[in-house]
């Protein structure tokens, strides 16, 4: 109730009112009180006089005749309309006008009022009179004869007594009423701007950034509201800075490549972006949950467990069951509070191992492939050499040494000319004629297909223009397919080589009627040395780099190769 400053100064001043209405009552009552007993006490004088005078006035009955002066006295008690009461110095009362018999009463020596007219001449004293049942003013004075007393019961003063309080008590709640109003008024007017901005500070703390004080006051509060505005400008401008941030960073960390996640000291995520749940093939929220139920992985979770939350540093390559390798970082993250959060990493390493693991098989197979015809012709030279005096004998070895180095050559050739295509970043973009370019390689090749009997053909179904080409890399895929099309192919066999259009794309199909490519075979063939049958490559004079270069070709210019070789035959279909 008194938790507001409102109801605080309300109250306050309510019991500053309560406080000085009761002072109030009280004085004025006392004030009311005090007056009419010295009214009373003044009228009782003047009448004792009055009787004294009248008494002086009896010269007969003064002062020894007490009867003649108790007759007197009854007489003038009418006239003063009080009780009157006629003491003699020892004590003894010798008249009272309420008791007939005034020989039967007490000793009024003690009484108070007598007491203090003996030692005063005069004095008063208020008790309570059990004859009468109510507070009496009693009032004695002392005379050369005897003593008169007079009494006055105080009805009338506690009537105006009653009168008076029930005036001041009106007033006292009229004023009180009129005050509370008046002090409530006030109060809700100074503790307005309070309220004003103790919800400016509320709403604002709870995130509503563009909230401010409206109306200011003219007073300290008022300046105190315009500091609090400015404080709240700067605060969202500082917001809106870190809200920036905070969204660079996290789009930047959203579009990266590797897996992060953040773990909490207690082993839950703090944050994980889309790469890292799609390394686990995990599609719910990662908030909150903890690592060991998103990664998938038992060694991974144990390296991270013996090092989160410990301020120690991590590094690890792990291959999954899958295939796929990660490189693995995990890095401890301090912040404010003593708690050390875990930052991982997972860089998927999977192709630059690929690459590794092809450079060093090529390393491998090319060796192996130079090795081969240098040894052959090694081998056919020390015959010549020992034979150099039978000329018949030599020309064939020769001619086969020959071969053997035109073969080294045309590896040779083929590894550069894969290395051309491989490490060309941006190739020179031309509209090609797709038939200029088969017609030539089917030209070039045509001695080679009637020395094996087989027929070539070409059958144009669309019209054979297609921008963004390039002629090298177009030639280099036609001749080489037609080429092993001629070369895989059997005695009067036959290469159809047909250009259509479906739907966007233009389909070029280099067919023939060969041995077709085994099942196991075909996701291989494109590999760099890869031969289904060692031997006939070798006899057609194969490098083993002709599918190789397609391959790399057909990327190169943002084309697409499928291979469909079901028994005999097989068809290269390329679409553009
Ligand atoms: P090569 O120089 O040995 O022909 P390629 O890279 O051109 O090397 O081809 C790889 C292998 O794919 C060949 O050795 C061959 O076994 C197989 N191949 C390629 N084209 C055909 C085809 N048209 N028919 C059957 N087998 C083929």
């Amino acid at each position: 109730m008194f938790k507001t400053l409102s109801n605080r100064l309300i109250f306050s001043y309510a019991l500053l009112i309560g406080v000085l209405s009761v002072s109030l009552f009280v004085f004025f009552n006392s004030l009311v009180y005090n007056t009419n007993i010295s009214i009373i006490e003044n009228e009782m004088g003047e009448k004792s006089r009055f009787l004294e005078q009248a008494f002086l006035e009896q010269k007969g009955t003064w002062p020894g005749n007490r009867a003649a002066v108790a007759r007197e006295a009854a007489t003038l008690t009418k006239i003063v309309e009080l009780r009157v009461t006629l003491v003699n110095p020892d004590g003894s009362v010798f008249f009272d006008s309420e008791v007939g018999d005034a020989s039967a009463m007490d000793n009024h020596l003690n009484r108070a009022e007598v007491i203090a007219a003996r030692d005063d001449d005069s004095g008063y004293s208020i008790r309570h009179s059990s004859t009468i049942g109510t507070d009496m003013l009693y009032y004695a004075r002392k005379t050369p004869g005897f003593y008169i007393r007079l009494a006055k019961p105080l009805h009338s003063v506690d009537e105006n007594l009653a009168k008076t309080k029930r005036a001041i008590a009106l007033f006292s709640v009229s004023a009180a009423i009129a005050g509370l109003l008046f002090v409530v008024m006030i109060s809700r007017r100074l503790t307005r701007p309070l309220r004003e901005t103790r919800a400016f500070a509320e709403e604002f703390s709870q995130g509503h950034y563009e909230r401010r004080i409206q109306n200011y006051s003219d007073d300290e509060i008022g300046l105190v509201q315009r500091a609090l505005n400015n404080l709240a400008d700067t605060v969202k401008e500082k917001m809106d800075g870190l809200v920036s941030e905070q969204n660079k960073l996290a789009v930047t960390l959203e579009t990266m490549t590797d897996g992060i996640a953040l773990i909490y000291s207690d082993g839950t995520f703090g944050f994980t972006n889309s790469a890292f749940s799609a390394v686990f093939g995990y599609a719910g929220v990662t908030a909150g949950r903890r690592y060991f139920e998103v990664i998938r992985s038992r060694r991974i979770n144990a390296r991270l467990d013996k090092v989160s939350g410990k301020n120690m540093s991590d590094r690890f390559e792990e291959e999954f069951s899958d295939g796929r390798v990660f490189e693995i970082i995990i890095n401890p993250v301090s912040d404010s509070s003593a708690a050390v959060s875990t930052l991982l990493v997972m860089h998927d390493i999977t192709e630059k191992k690929r690459i590794d693991r092809v450079k060093s098989d090529l390393v491998g197979n090319m060796s192996h492939e130079l090795k081969t015809p240098v040894t052959i012709i090694k081998g056919y030279l020390e015959t010549i050499q020992s034979s150099i005096r039978e000329p018949e004998m030599c020309m064939p070895l020769i001619s086969r040494a020959i071969e053997n180095a035109d073969r080294q050559n045309a590896i040779i050739n083929d590894i550069l000319k894969l290395h051309r295509i491989e490490s060309s970043g941006d190739i020179e973009r031309e509209t090609i004629d797709l038939q200029a370019v088969i017609d030539g390689c089917i030209g070039l090749l045509s001695a080679k297909a009637a020395n094996r009997k087989v027929i070539l053909s070409a059958e144009y179904q669309t019209q054979t223009k297609v921008p963004g080409g390039n002629r090298f890399l177009a030639e280099e895929i036609f001749f080489n397919l037609i080429d092993n099309a001629i070369a895989y192919n059997r005695e009067n066999g036959g290469v159809t080589v047909t250009v259509k259009r479906k739907d966007k794309n233009i389909i070029c199909s280099v067919k023939d009627t060969g041995s077709g490519i085994p099942k196991e075979s075909i996701d291989r063939i494109f590999e760099r040395f890869y031969r289904v049958d060692k031997s006939r490559s070798r006899a057609t004079g194969g490098t083993g780099l002709g599918l190789s270069i397609v391959k790399h070709s057909v990327e190169l210019l943002g084309w697409k190769i499928a291979v469909v070789s079901e028994g005999a035959g097989s068809e290269f279909i390329v679409t553009i």
